[in-house]
């Protein structure tokens, strides 16, 4: 018969989704990726979205970044790369050297004149799918007509502020979400719409709910941690529609595991960063 388009992910479907990983196995076949992230005074997001990655599983990670993000890069996350920028202060110039699995793209990137040409730049050169949110969602909002640019299938993770500003003001989740399906099909991309709840919306209309999650996740650098995930899980092999909908379910349990040590006041993004390895054993 017709199958509903509405989907409420469990534990036992990210269990089913979630490979088990083969003792004869090396980082090799986890994947590489580009972070793009940070600017002076927002190194933090490139910390946290790092962070996010490296708990989930990536082979390989190399962030991209201003200058001034080197040292404390290269101290806080020592299991990453650091790819400068020519610019100290903001990124100006996106130009991967290497082939990367999947580059996630926006966490502290801010939205400096220059910051938003490179961006652009980058969104009409890539062809493989991006993951992108945060600031650079807020730079694409500064250049209609961008969307269109973005290669299909690429997932962007907005919060409320964030798709409001590439969509328009709503009034409502469900509005929102409305919207999600529409501009999803228009532009051939799985929109993760953050918040109690987060829905993943793919371009055939099909909607995943996530339940996982709680107020704790309400906390600075959280959604950078959710942008390592699914980055990390695209490049691991999973297609980008199953990578946001475990991804997201990940990172809510991970908040939940967080808020079971230090209750929903006092919970850092990297005490969710931290939980991703435990979310995931729990699960398999
Ligand atoms: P951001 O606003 O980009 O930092 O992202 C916040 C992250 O925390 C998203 O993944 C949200 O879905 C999650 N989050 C925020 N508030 C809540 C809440 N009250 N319950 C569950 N998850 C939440
Ligand atoms: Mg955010």
């Amino acid at each position: 018969g017709e199958q509903s388009p509405y989907y409420l992910l469990e534990k036992k479907d990210v269990k089913r989704i979630l490979r088990q990983r083969p003792e004869f196995c090396s980082k090799a076949d986890f994947g590489s990726m580009l972070l793009v992230a940070g600017c002076y005074g927002m190194i933090g997001a490139s910390q946290m979205a790092a962070l996010g990655a490296l708990r989930s599983g990536i082979g390989r990670l190399t962030v991209h970044g201003p200058r001034c993000g080197f040292i404390p890069m290269q101290t806080s996350v020592p299991e990453a790369m650091f790819h400068a920028d020519q610019h100290d202060i903001v990124i100006t110039d996106i130009s991967p050297k290497h082939e990367y699995d999947v580059v996630a793209l926006g966490p502290g990137i801010g939205t400096h004149d220059y910051t938003v040409r490179a961006v652009e730049n980058f969104i009409n050169m890539s062809t493989n799918p991006l993951v992108i949110d945060a600031d650079g969602l807020n730079c694409i909002a500064q250049r209609p007509n961008l969307l269109e640019h973005v290669p299909p299938m690429s997932v962007i993770t907005p919060h409320a502020g964030e798709f409001d500003r590439l969509f328009g003001p709503h009034t409502s989740h469900e509005s929102r979400l409305k919207t999600a399906v529409e501009k999803s099909a228009y532009y051939s991309i799985i929109i993760l719409l953050k918040g109690r709840y987060t829905s993943v919306v793919r371009p055939d209309g099909k909607i995943y709910f996530i339940g996982s999650g709680c107020q704790a996740l309400a906390t600075p650098g959280s959604g950078d941690v959710l942008t390592g995930i699914v980055g990390s899980f695209i490049a691991q092999g999973y297609t980008p529609d199953l990578a946001a909908a475990i991804g997201a379910y990940i990172h809510g349990m991970a908040g939940t595991l967080a808020a079971e040590n230090d209750g929903t006041f006092g919970v850092l993004a990297t005490d969710v960063a931290r939980n991703i390895s435990k979310a995931i054993r729990d699960i398999l």
